[in-house]
């Protein structure tokens, strides 16, 4: 009796626990069915004890984010009727919100061994939880922010030498923990030969007194990579005094390093550049005059001379004169480059049209062309198109990669010239040949100055190139916002393309990349309107007319290199003016002011004999054979511009037609 006087006093002391602790308890039969829940279950989950007895508590108690693995094992263990302690799961209250308890069960068992109840102490741990959840969400964002910052953490114990390295330390070594022992000694090993004695002694200082250390330098990885860093670090000392915690942090600095070194030699390389130019800009300026003089006096000489002097030397004299032009349209390339090079090359850009431009450029390679036996065609764009450029430098390079195609053609090969609009507001103007072609090691050099291919059908005209044409006129198309590029197979043929912005005919002139509008030094010229047409042979004098004329849109220029050419183009387009060179290689300027004065229509044009032979006796012939006038070469911008307005504002003249 008193035995069970006193079990009954336990039982009210153990209920008395069970009504008033903060832990929930849970009894359950041997079928797993709630009998009893204490008020503190109630509390934490919402549920009464007559709602949930009889339940399987999983039926109520999970939710979606239940791990199913957790309550598969914790179901296996009460089976086997084994206890469960802190077994952490998540379950879901009667509001639905979730919240983390950590298990303890204790299976009972009757005299028989069989289980007939389980007593669950179930604690809130959600805040706990949370908190280590938190925790490790702080950790991986402080990993990513030192994976992502190069950055890694090296604490070396001072007392035992051994080193603890972030993962970031291994990466910047390209090695793996376990890889690398986790010792001073084999982490120094990595320094770079030419750092391993500084950084070693700045290091033992900074670990010795307690300095604060910084420093950078390089470090070779297992891989054999040069890895820069930027470490800095600081002594922990521990309350006793001895020493203990040496702590760096080490930051991969090799991209800023490797940009600043690129950075560094572009500088170098540009002013060695820069360098270069200016001493080819000074040889070339010294050079002209000098050139000039022997084109001038060799011409003088063939025609005051000529009859006097033997075949051989006539030979002789047709060849300086040969070489003399060559070097003049060498050094003359090269100021233009140079001029290119220091952005001193004023574009005037506005919208020019790029069919008729197009037919003027090949009217004047069409020469060069026939006597090598390819032929030229258009293949025009419809509607016509409009590009952003300078119509002088336009056409510059268009000649450039239309000579090409032609110089480096095949007797009876093919040039194709087509227009077409492209995206981005573009235009492309490309040039296919059916040529020699260009070796893929080639077109990525094609565009440096003098770079030649000196394959052996190149040879055959290498005496005419300098390798400046592809250099000048890739400058040009970039100086009006373009480019110029290659496409080539050898032995199949070659396309240049150059692409420009698409220009609006209506757009107003000058927006363009370098907006050095020349003002005109002679005003006067603006009033003169009229076509000029110039048979000339030699391109170069071509453009520099053409360039004088750039600001007087009032003047348009037609451009021919021979006197059958030339004298076809006038009866098409009846020009106001004619300026005939009189060295033609088809005709004499006399034989071409013959036939004009023959002709019904043309006879009335004045016509100017333009010539570099200043001999009195061949000026006075012709001005004999019908020439208004006579201009010498080379003649100033000015004086030209001036000749013009006299001439083209002779109102009876312009009149005529
Ligand atoms: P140049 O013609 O005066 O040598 P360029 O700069 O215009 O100078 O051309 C450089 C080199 O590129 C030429 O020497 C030639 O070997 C090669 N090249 C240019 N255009 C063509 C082309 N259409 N077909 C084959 N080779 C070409």
């Amino acid at each position: 009796m008193e035995g069970e006087a006193a079990r009954g006093e336990y039982l009210r002391h153990l209920e008395l626990v069970a009504q008033n602790t903060s832990n929930m308890v849970v009894v359950t039969n041997g079928n797993r069915e709630i009998e009893w829940v204490n008020p503190a279950y109630t509390k934490v989950t919402g549920w009464s004890l007559d709602e949930v007895r009889g339940k399987n508590p999983k039926a109520f108690l999970h939710g979606p984010r239940t791990s199913l693995t957790a309550a598969s094992r914790l179901g296996a263990s009460l089976r086997k009727g084994q206890a469960v302690t802190d077994f952490e799961m998540l379950n879901y209250k009667k509001s639905g919100e979730p919240y983390w308890v950590s298990l303890n069960i204790q299976p009972v068992a009757n005299d028989a061994g069989e289980i007939t109840q389980y007593v669950a102490i179930e604690s809130d741990i959600t805040q706990r939880k949370r908190a280590e959840q938190e925790a490790a969400r702080v950790l991986h964002q402080l990993a990513e922010a030192q994976r992502l910052a190069k950055l890694g953490l090296m604490e070396h114990d001072l007392s035992t030498g051994e080193l603890r390295c972030s993962p970031e330390i291994y990466r910047i070594l390209d090695t793996r923990p376990g890889e690398i022992k986790p010792d001073y000694d084999a982490v120094m090993a990595h320094l770079h030969p030419d750092d391993d004695v500084a950084v070693r002694s700045s290091y033992e200082r900074a670990i010795n007194g307690g300095d604060l250390y910084e420093a950078e330098f390089r470090l070779i990885s297992k891989t054999g990579r040069v890895k820069w860093v930027h470490a800095r670090g600081a002594l922990e000392g521990w309350d006793d005094g001895r020493r203990a915690l040496f702590r760096v942090v080490i930051q991969d600095i090799t991209e800023r390093k490797d940009a600043e070194q690129l950075q560094r030699d572009k500088e170098l390389l540009e002013q060695a550049s820069r360098t270069q130019m200016e001493v080819l800009s000074r040889i070339s300026h010294e050079l002209r005059t000098p050139l000039h003089a022997v084109l001038g006096f060799a011409e003088n000489l063939d025609r005051a001379e000529g009859a006097r002097i033997s075949e051989r030397s006539r030979g002789q004299l047709s060849h300086i004169r040969e070489s003399a032009k060559h070097l003049l349209l060498l050094v003359n390339d090269i100021l233009d480059l140079t001029r290119l090079h220091g952005g001193v090359v004023p574009f005037d850009l506005q919208a020019v049209e790029v069919q008729s431009l197009a037919h003027d450029v090949i009217a004047m390679v069409e020469p060069l062309a026939a006597v090598r036996g390819v032929t030229l065609r258009l293949l025009p764009a419809s509607p016509a198109l409009y590009a952003q450029a300078d119509g002088q430098r336009l056409k510059q390079v268009l000649i450039n990669l239309l000579s090409n195609a032609i110089k480096y053609n095949r007797p009876g090969g093919q040039v194709d010239i087509r227009l077409r609009d492209i995206e981005a507001g573009g235009v492309c103007i490309a040039v296919a040949d059916t040529g020699i072609g260009i070796a893929e090691a080639d077109q990525v050099r094609l565009f440096e100055p003098f770079y030649r291919v000196l394959g052996e059908s190149q040879l055959q005209v290498s005496h005419e190139s300098s390798g400046l044409g592809l250099a000048i006129a890739r400058s040009l198309a970039q100086g009006m916002g373009g480019d110029v590029t290659v496409e080539s197979r050898l032995g199949e043929g070659s396309t240049f393309s150059l692409t420009l912005r698409r220009g609006s005919p209506s757009e107003p002139r000058g927006s363009g990349v370098t907006p050095a509008v020349v003002p005109s030094e002679n005003p006067g010229a603006d009033r003169a309107r009229g076509t000029v047409l110039y048979i000339e042979d030699n391109e170069l004098n071509c453009l520099l007319l053409e360039s004088y004329l750039a600001q007087h849109p009032s003047i348009v220029l037609h451009c021919c290199t021979t006197g059958v050419a030339g004298l076809a183009r006038a009866r098409q387009i009846r020009p106001s003016l004619i300026l005939v060179d009189m060295g033609l290689p088809d005709m004499s300027g006399a034989e071409v002011m013959q036939t004009l004065l023959n002709d019904p229509v043309l006879h009335r044009v004045p016509c100017v004999a333009f010539s570099a032979d200043s001999d009195e006796d061949a000026i006075e012939a012709a001005i004999r054979s019908g020439f208004r006038e006579y201009w010498p070469k080379p003649m100033s911008r000015q004086a030209v511009l001036e000749a013009l307005e006299r001439l083209l504002a002779d109102e009876p003249l312009k009149s005529r037609f």
